[in-house]
């Protein structure tokens, strides 16, 4: 067998269920794991030792007790740090809940417990999700396990960082504009983001409510869809899920789509695109014809991407997203005044409002600063019109556009990311430039619809390129499949860096 923290998340369920290793046996191997390779990746922002400890012994007696295991009995997973959990910290990687302890638990969480899944940490992100690298985090610098001189991209850095580096077997993370599918491609692992309403809300720290949605990373997709299928469902303490039963996608899994219908968007080939990923993407669009697919060009004009002379990118999407995105920042955000939530000043103050301003001052970063601020502007009177009330209007154009493609293929074959994994360092100085790491992931968020990033190959230096498979409302279970289809016959699934080798 090989060793425990090679295995997947499904083999290593099976691996404990049949009794071949125990949970607690596990989840030491990841321990060991994590004190070797954490120091120099710093995925995590806790590592939750004793209460894993706890929840493998407790599978373990369960096990011995003839009780009835759930699907990821035994299996440590990783939660980024912006959803909620009644033990340890939930600090979202910013100084203003640096000792935040939530009261209650997450409900995707909750649902991981009720599998068996054994939380094993708490992942390091961007400053309550907002960025691109893992680099907004007031916390720490995460590394890309793959070339630790680079991002591991953002915002669920951590969660991409520690499940390429086999630091858990599985991990949680949130994705408002790419925050799952982005790190997924730049850690060379795989990254699902369900569909809005999916996948319960409740216990997320919100960001942009109107896109936030939960997601599994994982090393392959078989546990991409058992993660999906527990996390999934109905939950009427988050009014925008949807009230639909969850589905079992790991059955299916296996089962290729005949007479599959792949979409490549013409739009998303331009001159700025990295040429090895336009490669990748071309060649994988080859392969599904091979297999049987029929290849279509389809046509995303409001998420069209642009690049001037000097090949700096520009698109409706991301103007858009970003406009919707900070509004909706700006008001979630509000909460954390040092009253009701959050770091609350030393400094003596003048009444209510200084003690707001210099608490909130104090405790934001710089970009979680710049947002606030640019979402109040754009909700405010006289700018509401200009700018948020447009933003809606090009919103339901891009999804019109989605709607279009869908009429003539099942799912659509693109790139995750215009680059490979950038160096830690290299965009911090222009957010402009961080933003449009973001171009082909978030135009499936403002239209609400599931997508997710697999490794495509491996790149030039050695670096993962990602690739997105994009479908309708609900069709979770054609993009797994179709996602699948891709892992069997071109053989890139289950990618190791060097640093996670034994
Ligand atoms: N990078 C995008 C942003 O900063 C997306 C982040 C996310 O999906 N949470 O908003």
């Amino acid at each position: 067998m090989s060793s425990i923290v090679e295995l997947s998340a499904v083999e290593l369920a099976a691996a404990i269920a049949s009794g071949d290793i125990s949970a607690s046996q596990a989840l030491e191997a990841y321990l060991e794991a994590i004190e070797r390779i954490e120091p120099q990746v710093d995925a995590y922002n806790e590592v939750l030792t004793d209460h894993a400890r706890t929840a493998a012994a407790n599978i373990d007696a369960a096990r011995a007790a003839g009780e009835p295991l759930g699907p990821l009995a035994g299996v440590p997973v990783a939660i980024k740090d912006n959803m909620c959990t009644a033990y340890g910290k939930t600090t979202c990687s910013s100084k203003i809940l640096a000792d935040f302890k939530a009261p209650y638990t997450a409900t995707a969480v909750e649902k991981l417990h009720a599998a068996g899944a054994v939380v094993i940490g708490k992942t390091n992100l961007d400053e309550f999700a907002m960025g691109s690298s893992t680099e907004n985090s007031a916390s720490k610098v995460t590394h890309n396990p793959w070339d630790l001189d680079r991002v591991p991209g953002g915002s669920s850095g951590g969660s991409g960082a520690c499940v390429a580096a086999r630091l858990a077997a599985a991990a949680l993370g949130s994705d408002t504009g790419g925050s799952i599918r982005q790190p997924a491609a730049f850690c060379g692992v795989v990254g699902f983001k369900p569909t809005y309403g999916r996948v319960s809300r409740y216990g997320l720290v919100a960001y942009g409510s109107s896109l936030d949605q939960i997601g599994p990373m994982t090393v392959d997709v078989p546990d991409a869809a058992i993660l999906t299928g527990v996390i999934a469902g109905h939950d009427t303490r988050d009014s925008t899920s949807a009230n639909r039963p969850a589905e079992d996608y790991l059955s299916e899994i296996e089962t290729p789509i005949e007479n599959l219908r792949i979409g490549l968007p013409d739009e998303f080939f331009t001159d700025a695109l990295d040429p090895q990923i336009a490669q990748a993407i071309a060649k994988a669009a080859d392969m599904y014809k091979s297999a049987g697919a029929e290849i279509v060009n389809v046509s995303l004009p409001h998420s069209r991407i642009d690049a001037d002379a000097d090949g700096k990118l520009s698109s409706y999407a991301v103007a858009c997203y970003y406009i919707v995105a900070m509004s909706e920042a700006s008001s979630n955000l509000a909460r954390y005044d040092g009253v009701h939530y959050g770091h609350r000043t030393e400094e003596d103050v003048e009444g209510i409002v200084e003690l707001f301003s210099r608490s909130r001052a104090e405790g934001f970063g710089p970009e979680v600063i710049r947002r606030i601020m640019l979402g109040t502007y754009t909700l405010s009177s006289g700018y509401y019109d200009a700018y948020y009330n447009k933003a809606l209007k090009v919103r339901r154009l891009i999804k019109n556009d989605f709607d279009k493609a869908f009429e003539q293929c099942d799912v659509l074959l693109c790139p995750t990311t215009p680059t490979t994994a950038f160096a830690i360092g290299e965009k911090t100085a222009d957010p402009l430039t961080m933003y449009l790491a973001d171009i082909y992931t978030i135009s499936l968020n403002l239209a609400g619809l599931p997508g997710v990033s697999i490794p495509a190959c491996l790149g030039s230096d050695n670096l993962p390129v990602g690739m997105q498979l994009i479908g309708p409302e609900f069709s979770e279970s054609t993009i797994l499949r179709a996602a699948r289809m891709y892992e069997k016959i071109s053989g890139v699934t289950r990618l190791i860096p060097e640093i996670a080798r034994i």
